[in-house]
C-alpha cells in the first residue's frame, strides 16, 4: 500500500495542483484515491447561475460529485490542497460541512495541504 507521501509525490505530478480549473483566488483541489488510483478530483469554483442560493462548490464535494457511482470508497483516500496565487501551499483542513460529507461517504483517511514552503501534507 502507498504511504501519504509517495502518494503526494504522485499527485503533485499527475495533478497539475496549483493549476487546477478553479475560477477562485485561492485554487482548492481535492483528489480522491482508491489503492494509488486517482477516481475523481474537484476543484472549488464560482456557481454560475447559483444554485439553491450557493455561490460557490467546494473541492471536496466537487470531487465527491463526480464519483463514478458504484465506486468503493471505504479504502479511498482524499488529498486537499490549497494554492496562492503564486503557488505556494496554504493551509486546507477541509470545513465542516466537507469533513461530514466525506465521512458520509466513507472515506477514512483525509490528507490536506499545510502552509509552507514545500509540499506537506497532515492527517485529519
Ligand atoms: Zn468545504
Amino acid at each position: 500500500m502507498a504511504n501519504k507521501r509517495t502518494v503526494g509525490r504522485v499527485l503533485a505530478k499527475k495533478v497539475p495542483l496549483h493549476k487546477s480549473r478553479s475560477d477562485c483566488l485561492h485554487t482548492i483541489t481535492a483528489v480522491i484515491v482508491v489503492k494509488g488510483t486517482i477516481v475523481s478530483i474537484g476543484h472549488n469554483r464560482k456557481l454560475r447561475p447559483s444554485v439553491y442560493n450557493q455561490h460557490t462548490i467546494h473541492a471536496e464535494i466537487d470531487a465527491l460529485n463526480t464519483v463514478k457511482p458504484g465506486t468503493d470508497l471505504s479504502k479511498a483516500e482524499i488529498y486537499v490542497s490549497r494554492f496562492n496565487p503564486k503557488g505556494r501551499p496554504l493551509l486546507a483542513e477541509p470545513c465542516e460541512k466537507c469533513k461530514q460529507a466525506i465521512e458520509r461517504a466513507g472515506i477514512q483517511r483525509v490528507y490536506y495541504t499545510v502552509q509552507s514552503n514545500e509540499l506537506n501534507w497532515q492527517v485529519l
